[in-house]
Parts: C-alpha cells; sequence; structure tokens
C-alpha cells in the first residue's frame, strides 16, 4: 500500500484522528485503503492531519516522509512526534517510575503519611510490590511530594522523574520541586 502526503486540495477532508477538519492547503497524510465500492478495486485514501498521523502511525508517517519532496513546515515538531508518538496510543508502554501526575480521584492514599491525596493535587508513583493474595505483581504507589523522598530516601528522585518525564510542564516541576525541598 503506498501512503501519501500531500497538501490538502480542498477543505472537505476530515482527519480521521481527531476528526477535525483539514484545511486546504496543509499537509496531510493519506492512508491508502482500497476502496469496497469500486468494481475496479480502486483505492482511496484515509487522510489524517500530518501531525496527528505522526502519532498515530510513526512508522508509516516516516516512510511516507522519506519520499515526499516537498518542504514540511514544522518539521522539527513532526520529528518529535515521530521519535516520541503521543501517550494516547492504544496499549502504549507504561511510564516508567518514578513519576508524577495529577490525582484525578481523591482515593488514593500515601503509602508513607497513609493521608490521602487530595484529588487534582500532584502525586509521586513509585513501583511498589502489590500483593493480590495468590501472587504478587508491581504497580505505582502514590506519595504526596513532601513525603516522597522521605519515603524513598531517594536524593535523585527529582532528577529520575525528570528523566522519565521530559514533557512535564514546568509548573508542575516547580512545584513538585517545591514539594520534595
Ligand atoms: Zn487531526
Ligand atoms: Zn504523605
Amino acid at each position: 500500500m503506498a501512503n501519501v502526503i500531500e497538501e490538502s486540495k480542498s477543505n472537505r477532508a476530515t482527519c480521521r484522528t481527531c476528526r477535525e477538519k483539514i484545511d486546504k492547503g496543509v499537509l496531510r497524510f493519506g492512508e491508502e485503503t482500497v476502496n469496497t465500492f469500486s468494481s475496479d478495486g480502486g483505492t482511496s485514501y484515509f487522510w489524517h492531519h500530518l501531525a496527528c498521523a505522526a502519532g498515530k502511525v510513526p512508522a508509516k508517517v516516516k516512510e511516507a516522509l522519506a519520499s515526499y519532496t516537498g518542504t514540511v513546515p514544522e518539521r522539527e515538531k513532526l520529528d518529535a512526534i515521530l521519535a516520541a508518538p503521543p501517550k494516547a496510543a492504544k496499549g502504549a508502554a507504561k511510564a516508567a517510575f518514578p513519576y508524577v501526575e495529577r490525582a484525578a480521584t481523591g482515593r488514593s492514599k500515601c503509602m508513607s503519611c497513609d493521608e490521602a491525596i487530595e484529588k487534582g493535587t500532584l502525586r509521586v508513583a513509585v513501583e511498589r510490590e502489590v500483593d493480590t493474595g495468590s501472587f504478587s505483581t508491581t504497580g505505582p504507589g502514590y506519595l504526596h511530594p513532601a513525603c516522597s523522598l522521605e519515603y524513598t530516601k531517594d536524593d535523585d528522585l527529582l532528577e529520575k522523574i525528570k528523566a522519565n518525564m521530559p514533557d512535564l510542564a514546568e509548573a508542575d516541576l516547580n512545584e513538585l520541586a517545591e514539594g520534595l525541598a
């Protein structure tokens, strides 16, 4: 199957990834697909914004880029997505421990002080053994940033989180650093 990258000829196509319209003149990625409605076995394309496709099917986009001779605006951004597709993809690898995130609920408890971690606040996730009764596995254990240094006794905790989360927003990073201090 040949996939293409081209300037959108109209603004009628809809991106198959984000479901938004693809504006005329912007680069789009076409995934060739067999057109089952055509008697001669013709093909048609599923269109995606180039950046959307890069996150969804990076290998195919790389291949199509190799044969695309035009210039790609924001090429660096695109290359960054190709190198590390957004995590939303199904089956994406879980973030490596330790990492930090905002508590989605107020139900998690800090492993150190045993107090609840308030919804929406930053929590540090570290790997811990989980005993299910019949076997033990590992899963995330949560900590208040302020409790995490004492609990992990890991002076490099912040550095490790930074290394695991290169895209962490600076505001979150600052808040985390403050909590750890
Ligand atoms: Zn899109
Ligand atoms: Zn705590």
